[in-house]
């Protein structure tokens, strides 16, 4: 049965859309329509600036006690949901059940515990000298996000900025926003007071635009494609607002000489194909010894082969589809490219996967011989295909891991830790992970270069939605 949702939740209340245009939202695994939302106008974006804005001072007002508590509910009811929240994501985004409960539904739980517990425990206030340096929210926050990791996305935004005193009018992705319609519903029954969470779906040109260019609005919090998050970036310009961007990634994963390949390439292959390599961290470059090219191929064709993708919701596959029918043909335009340009496919490709033809798969894909200037090297393809890049000496694996736009993540695989340490500390991105070291969920998250400003989780992502004033004394 199609989920309908009509109204956007505004100043503490579902208001009914005005316009009568809904989005589509279909299932990744076989195509079929999942859910519909209504269709955003400026007027509808421009009243959830305006209840954000009415709401700010008292909640920048209440004692981060408070806040936090509230915060801690909100965890709780997601916790409970946690089953509910996971099925949607298979549906909404493709990720296979059993990662989506892990990772879609209990990534934005603990970032909201976190983040109550953050509020409870910061110094608010220093002394400095003569001064006594006090910590405010930044005021009304547009928080505008993507699809596919879509409620984890809202909750590093949504969690930082109510624990900080700040208020938010958030924008989901058009493409799978049911999820956070999920989240209202929590924030309605915790009895958030009104205005202080706001959503309002639509078009990013439409909804996103109006909620970035709104007077009241103080800051945007952005994460998406850099070419949407350079747009939003010019808007907030015009009025000097604060900007938070997480954008793409072009990660490399370097493996030296002495690191366990096995190993190496088996955890290379699963980070580069996790949620069908649409993760903005995905580590879609392996650079790798060329002395020891011919092994590697053969163990990231052995990784890929106990990947087959299969349905997310029925299946026991660790692979889906990709979320849409445009991703797909995006991601098999670029497989195309790769060949057009002279990468060696060694593994999937472009065909159709039998038995699967109504979803919207994609073959896990190898290329080798890949050439660090080659468009599928440069470029974000958000799909499950690696690149592997050979190297004759580690400082040519260096300068192929920076030579990219994009700075947002990486990885080295070495004999030791030290020497891995070495190498991921002339790595210009925001973050390397050596030897495979897990997700951290409290460690700061963004990029250098072109993959965005600011970070986000834990410590330094709360203080993203801090001002900070100074107050000399004598
Ligand atoms: P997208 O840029 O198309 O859309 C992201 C959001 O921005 C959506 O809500 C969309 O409606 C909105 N938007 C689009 N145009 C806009 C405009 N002109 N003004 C205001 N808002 C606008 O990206 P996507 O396809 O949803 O997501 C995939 C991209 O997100 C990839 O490039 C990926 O790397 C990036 N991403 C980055 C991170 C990170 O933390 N760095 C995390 C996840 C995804």
């Amino acid at each position: 049965m199609t989920i309908v949702r009509d109204s956007f939740y505004i100043n503490g209340e579902w208001v009914k859309a005005t316009s009568g245009d809904v989005l589509e939202v279909t299932t990744s695994g076989t195509g079929e329509l999942y859910a519909t939302v209504p269709a955003g106008t400026v007027e509808e974006a421009n009243s959830a600036v305006e209840a954000a804005s009415s709401a700010f001072s008292a909640w920048a007002n209440t004692s981060a006690k408070e806040r936090g508590e509230f915060l801690m509910r909100i965890s709780e009811k997601l916790a409970e949901r946690s089953d509910e929240i996971a099925l949607d994501i298979a549906h909404e985004v493709g990720m296979p059940l059993m990662l989506s409960k892990g990772i879609q539904a209990g990534l934005p739980t603990m970032t909201f515990a976190d983040n109550a517990q953050r509020a409870m425990d910061y110094t608010w206030e220093e002394e400095v000298g003569n001064s006594t340096l006090v910590r405010e929210p930044v005021g009304v926050v547009a928080a505008i996000t993507p699809w596919n990791y879509p409620l984890h996305q809202i909750a590093n935004k949504v969690a930082a900025a109510l624990a900080a005193g700040c208020t938010v009018v958030v924008k989901p992705s058009e493409v799978a926003p049911i999820n956070a319609f999920i989240l209202a519903d929590i924030v309605h029954e915790v009895g958030l007071p009104k205005g202080v969470f706001n959503l309002v779906t639509g078009l990013g040109p439409v909804v996103g635009e109006a909620i970035v260019a709104h007077p009241k609005t103080d800051m945007v919090s952005f994460t998406g494609s850099t070419r949407a998050g350079k747009r939003v970036m010019q808007i907030a310009a015009e009025m000097v607002k604060r900007v938070s961007l997480e954008l793409g990634g072009k990660s490399a994963n370097i493996i030296l000489e002495d690191a366990d390949l096995s190993r190496a390439v088996g955890d290379g292959v699963f980070k580069c194909y996790l949620n069908s390599g649409q993760t903005c961290s995905a580590l879609t470059r392996m650079v790798v010894p060329r002395s020891r090219l011919s092994e590697i191929e053969d163990l990231a064709i052995k990784a890929a082969s106990g990947l087959a993708p299969g349905d997310p919701v029925t299946g026991s596959s660790l692979l889906g589809p990709l979320v849409s029918a445009v991703q797909q043909q995006r991601v098999r335009d670029y497989i195309t490219k790769g060949v057009d340009e002279g990468a060696r496919l060694i593994f999937g490709g472009t065909t159709p996967l039998e038995g699967l033809e109504k979803g919207y798969y994609v073959a896990p894909t190898i290329f080798s011989d890949v050439r660090n200037d080659m468009t599928i090297a440069q470029e974000e393809i958000f799909g499950p295909v690696l690149s592997i890049i050979p190297y004759d000496s580690e400082e040519e694996a260096i300068a192929i891991a920076n030579d990219s736009n994009y700075g947002l993540a990486g990885g080295v695989w070495a004999g030791s830790d030290e020497k891995a340490f070495e190498v991921a500390r002339k790595i210009r991105t925001g973050q390397v992970e050596i030897n495979g070291g897990n997700f951290n969920v409290v460690a700061p998250f963004g990029g250098y270069k072109q993959s965005g400003i600011g970070r986000e989780l834990g410590q330094y992502g709360f203080e993203e939605f801090l001002e900070v004033k100074a107050i000399q004394h004598n």
